[in-house]
């Protein structure tokens, strides 16, 4: 933490900061400069974030200088991190695709999204049986059933299975039958459940929350890694702005930013992002350029007849013909698609 004194501190406005800065236990550092004396604090950083020092006469600003990134920043690990889900890997030159359902409504409709993503190439299959809706007299999913169908029907095609967790009390359950747990957008702060989930110690996806920042979104991630679960993967899947055509909209700076910032996978879900299956294939294109290691991707055999998310989610035919584009643009990039 840097504290700036203003212009017109008095020398009493000082000591008194820094007789603060003791009592907490810390060290404070003093620079004098021709117009502003400027405080460095020393110290746990738990004691520095419990100080109010932009409360204390004199005081023009205290800014922090650690973000608190300590396990998920390149600089503690300079090198990617790969995810393992069964025989599936997402981080590595090979593109790791997700396509399924946005919700599981029977196993009639999973086993025909499952057999079209798995013919397209996709490793996973998504489908929630757990729906965070924002009306509560929308589909909610199937629950226990839903979980049943996604086990069974990824068992039969050949797929690693995806699905959102939504609290804390349904994650054994979800466990039971998911390879890799999926934290929602709106549960991206949802701090109890990170910790839970980082005991866990099964791969998650972490979606970035509708209004986080690429900062907040890190944070999040940070409480999975500190229970010491590194099988991590973060997904950008549009934020919130004034922008009405799309659903969302999809932040691609964040995905190089987070990329940059961070060892972990990032992979774009373009369906949530734009919520018109139209802009799928241009943003799935888009999010492979700016270095996303995969797509999250909705898919459902008959979209005019989804439970969920019908508007975004392609049909078959059209995943199939997204693939094909993807994998041939997927080379000039220097990766690769199954
Ligand atoms: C989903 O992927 O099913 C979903 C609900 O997405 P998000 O949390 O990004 O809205
Ligand atoms: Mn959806």
């Amino acid at each position: 933490m840097i504290v700036v004194m203003k212009k017109n501190a008095h020398q009493e406005d000082v000591q008194r900061v820094v007789e603060y800065i003791e009592q907490a236990g810390l060290r404070p550092h003093l620079s004098d400069g021709s117009t502003h004396t400027i405080i460095g604090v020393i110290g746990a950083r738990e004691a520095i974030d419990v100080l109010a020092l932009e409360a204390l006469p004199g005081v023009e600003k205290a800014v922090p200088v650690s973000s608190g990134l300590n396990l998920v920043s390149r600089d503690v690990k300079e090198s990617n991190t790969i995810v393992t889900v069964g025989d599936a890997q997402i981080g590595g030159t090979e593109l790791a695709v997700m396509a399924g359902p946005c919700a599981v409504e029977s196993k009639e409709q999973l086993r025909e999204a499952a057999l079209a993503v798995k013919a397209g190439g996709a490793q996973f299959l998504r489908g929630g049986a757990y729906k965070p809706r924002t009306s509560p007299y929308a589909f909610q999913g199937l629950e226990e059933q839903g979980l049943k169908f996604l086990a069974e029907v990824s068992q039969e095609v050949g797929l690693q299975v995806v699905t959102e967790v939504v609290d804390v009390e349904s994650l054994d359950l979800v466990s039971n039958y998911a390879d890799m747990l999926q934290i929602g957008a709106r549960n991206m702060q949802n701090f109890k459940l990170l910790q839970a989930v980082g005991k866990k110690g099964k791969p998650v996806l972490l979606k970035r929350g509708l209004s986080a920042t690429i900062e907040e979104w890190l944070q999040a991630s940070e409480y999975i890694l500190r229970e010491g679960n590194f099988q991590l993967v973060l997904c950008e899947r549009g934020i919130r702005t004034f922008e009405p055509f799309t659903r969302n909209t999809l932040d691609l700076s964040a995905v190089a930013a987070a990329k940059m910032l961070s060892h972990l996978p990032v992979i774009v879900d373009p369906s949530h992002a734009t919520g018109k299956w139209n802009l799928v294939a241009p943003m799935a294109r888009a999010a492979i350029a700016a270095g996303a290691d995969g797509l999250m991707v909705e898919v459902h055999p008959e979209p005019a007849r989804a439970l969920c998310d019908g508007n975004q989610s392609l049909t078959p035919k059209n995943f199939n013909l997204l693939m094909n584009e993807v994998r041939s643009f997927a080379g000039l990039m220097g990766r690769s698609l199954s």
